[in-house]
């Protein structure tokens, strides 16, 4: 199955989907994280996309799209459960290209959940596993359950930096949700409760992509 999670910052993409590869059985691939891992190498392309990762800014399409086919060259054949991109119309238009989709799950959470959610995110630097320190926190505080791996915050996870990130998701990501509409690709999914147990919402996301 070949599945995009969308949805603004903050919406739980990393969180459902890392729960969703289990239920339909393909790989949760996520260029956020292979933007914190490029920079975290200091790989070449890691030293000229950092100043984006860190304002909140888009990296450019044509270096994003070429970190992703690097990704998925191996595994395509595995479906996947795709989340962070595409998040421009022009990367949408470029995953046509790649391959083609069975479903897009459209997150939509409220922008005031978003900010109360993302100042208190924590993820382990070893797994990239996500907690909140309100509602989702570790059992031992600052490590992970699964691996013990250090918990931190993301640099991208101030207040200012939230505010940039929900503007350009406004205004280069949002168009990504009529695009998907009109191929009649899209699916809602409704979020409103900051406290919603994850695990509910990863079920009625897999129940309305069976449908
Ligand atoms: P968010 O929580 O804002 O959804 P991500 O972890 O998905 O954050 O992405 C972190 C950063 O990595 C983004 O702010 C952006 O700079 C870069 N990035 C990730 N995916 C893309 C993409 N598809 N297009 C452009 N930039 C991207």
């Amino acid at each position: 199955m070949k599945v995009v999670i969308f949805g603004p910052p903050g919406s739980g993409k990393g969180t459902y989907a890392s729960r969703l590869v289990n239920k339909l059985g393909s790989p949760h691939i996520s260029t956020g994280d292979l933007v914190r891992e490029e920079i975290r190498n200091k790989t070449l392309l890691g030293k000229k996309i950092e100043k984006y990762s860190s304002s909140g800014t888009l990296v450019p399409d044509e270096i994003i799209t070429e970190i992703l086919k690097k990704r998925l060259a191996s595994e395509l054949s595995k479906g996947f459960i795709l989340e962070g991109y595409p998040r421009t119309v022009g990367q949408a238009k470029e995953l046509e290209k790649i391959t083609k989709v069975d479903v897009v799950m459209n997150l939509n959470v409220p922008d005031s959940v978003i900010v109360d959610r993302l100042s208190s995110r924590l993820q382990c630097r070893t797994c990239g596993a996500i907690y909140n320190e309100k509602t989702m926190p570790p059992k031992v505080a600052g490590k992970c359950d699964k691996d013990g791996g250090e918990l931190f915050r993301r640099v991208d996870d101030q207040p200012e930096v939230i505010r940039e990130r929900l503007r350009v998701y406004q205004e280069a990501s949002a168009p990504v949700i009529d695009f998907y509409r009109s191929k009649h690709l899209l699916k809602d999914i409704r979020n409103e409760d900051p406290n919603a147990d994850p695990d509910k919402v990863v079920e009625q996301i897999v129940k309305t992509i069976k449908q």
